[in-house]
């Protein structure tokens, strides 16, 4: 478990994940997150191609990139199921 200064880091239950081929790569959860956790990518064999990527360490579950996201891109799941499992329990 990661720490902090105060001591260890308390994760949130919930971390959100992104539907890559629903993803525009518009960027507009970006500006939104704030705990600045996600990124814009493109792979290298079609960097035309852009979506983003979430940090799910630092992920604090806020579902403000959920609520904001003009595609309904972004899922809200469980942490603890997925990380143990890889299971996706939805929010
Ligand atoms: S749920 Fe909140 S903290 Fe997590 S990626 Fe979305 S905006 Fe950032
Ligand atoms: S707001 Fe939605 S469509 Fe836009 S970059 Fe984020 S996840 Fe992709």
């Amino acid at each position: 478990m990661a720490t902090t200064a105060k001591g260890p880091k308390k994760r949130s239950k919930s971390i959100a994940i992104v539907r890559r081929y629903d993803c525009t790569g518009c960027e507009a959860c970006i500006v939104f997150c704030p705990v600045d956790c996600i990124d814009l990518v493109s792979p290298s064999d079609n960097p035309a191609e852009k979506y983003v990527l979430i940090d799910k360490e630092t992920c604090i579950g806020c579902l403000l990139c959920a609520r904001y996201c003009p595609w309904d891109s972004i899922d809200m799941i469980q942490r603890q199921p997925f990380e143990e499992t890889g299971e996706l329990q939805f929010l």
